[in-house]
């Protein structure tokens, strides 16, 4: 799985599979029924911790990134595989001059991803685009969608991110983007593009690994708790960005569960603060 992780970390998986339809993926429920195995949906694993040991089950990464529009005066309604690129997706649109994803530049990851997780970043996020979800229901063996107020959207979290694999293999989006002259929307992406860079350290990583607590930011707690800069094994929190974690050299998935440990443990005893994991643990029990 580390070749496939954007940490570049994780052991192997017992079995891989990337279905082209919903039948495809249905046979690939099927065989894991059929051995009693669990199944993981994965994306561009831009947001997964893989335990070295890898993952006793099948991994599918569905490979949809068709899309149809639907233009109503002012408003396009885009309907559009989980597979395809967040980033890549919102400069398209942006050039075609529609508005709503500028958001996401920079953003690693598929649109799958993006809605498990409402992915989100400088006041956008997934939730205040997307209309409807198409999830394959695996016991059921059907596609159901899911309106927006149906998918139980929140602060990094879906429905389909806390109720885990039970919750569906995610097929696919309807996106709602209004009409805006694209150099309007391409101006405000390169605006945040050099804001990501001047606070995005480069290393390999997956992003934050904590999630902002109320009225706060996980980054500037782990600073405050002088963190920045410490590594064990090849990880290392990062010294630019304090909610990074980076695979520094050959870093494990146990080096980098060593540094979460230690910032949660610090941040109980010293602030009373408990800090809940944004990234997905694969492999650690839970899937
Ligand atoms: C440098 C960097 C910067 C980042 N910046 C941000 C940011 O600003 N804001 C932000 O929100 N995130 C950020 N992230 C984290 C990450 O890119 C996002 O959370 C992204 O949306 C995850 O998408 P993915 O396709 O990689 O998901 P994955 O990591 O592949 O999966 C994440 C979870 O979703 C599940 N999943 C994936 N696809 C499906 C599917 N089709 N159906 C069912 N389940 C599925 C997986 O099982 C897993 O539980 C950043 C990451 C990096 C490396």
């Amino acid at each position: 799985m580390a070749a496939l992780t954007t940490w570049r970390i994780g052991g192997p998986a017992d079995f891989y599979a990337e279905p082209e339809t919903p039948e495809q993926l249905a046979a690939c429920y099927e065989f894991a029924a059929e051995r009693d195995i669990p199944v993981l949906g994965l994306g561009g694993a831009s947001n997964m911790l893989v335990h070295d040991d890898g993952f006793r089950g099948l991994v599918v990464r569905y490979m949809d990134r068709e899309e149809t529009r639907t233009i109503t005066g002012t408003q396009l309604e885009l309907r559009i595989g989980a597979r395809t690129l967040l980033a890549r997706l919102a400069r398209q649109i942006a050039r075609d001059g529609w508005s709503g994803l500028e958001w996401a530049e920079g953003i690693p990851g598929t649109l799958g991803g993006a809605i498990v997780g409402n992915a989100g970043a400088f006041g956008g996020e997934m939730a205040s685009v997307v209309t409807e979800v198409e999830v394959f229901d695996p016991p059921r063996c059907e596609v159901h969608t899911y309106a927006n107020d149906e998918c139980q959207f929140a602060y990094r979290s879906s429905r389909f991110k806390t109720g885990g694999a039970a919750a569906g293999y995610v097929l696919g989006a309807t996106l709602r983007l209004r009409k805006e002259a694209a150099e309007s929307i391409l101006a405000r992406m390169d605006a945040i593009r050099v804001r990501r860079k001047s606070n995005s350290p480069t290393g390999l990583s997956c992003g934050s690994v904590f999630k902002n607590p109320p009225g706060d930011f996980a980054g500037r707690i782990v600073e405050t708790l002088g963190l920045k800069g410490t590594s064990i094994g090849g990880a290392e929190i990062s010294s630019v960005h304090g909610n990074y974690i980076v695979n520094r050299e050959r870093a494990t998935a146990k080096d980098v569960c060593a540094l979460i440990d230690l910032v949660r443990s610090r941040a109980r005893d010293e602030l009373g603060l408990e800090l809940e994991l944004e990234v997905r643990l694969v492999g650690f029990g839970d899937a």
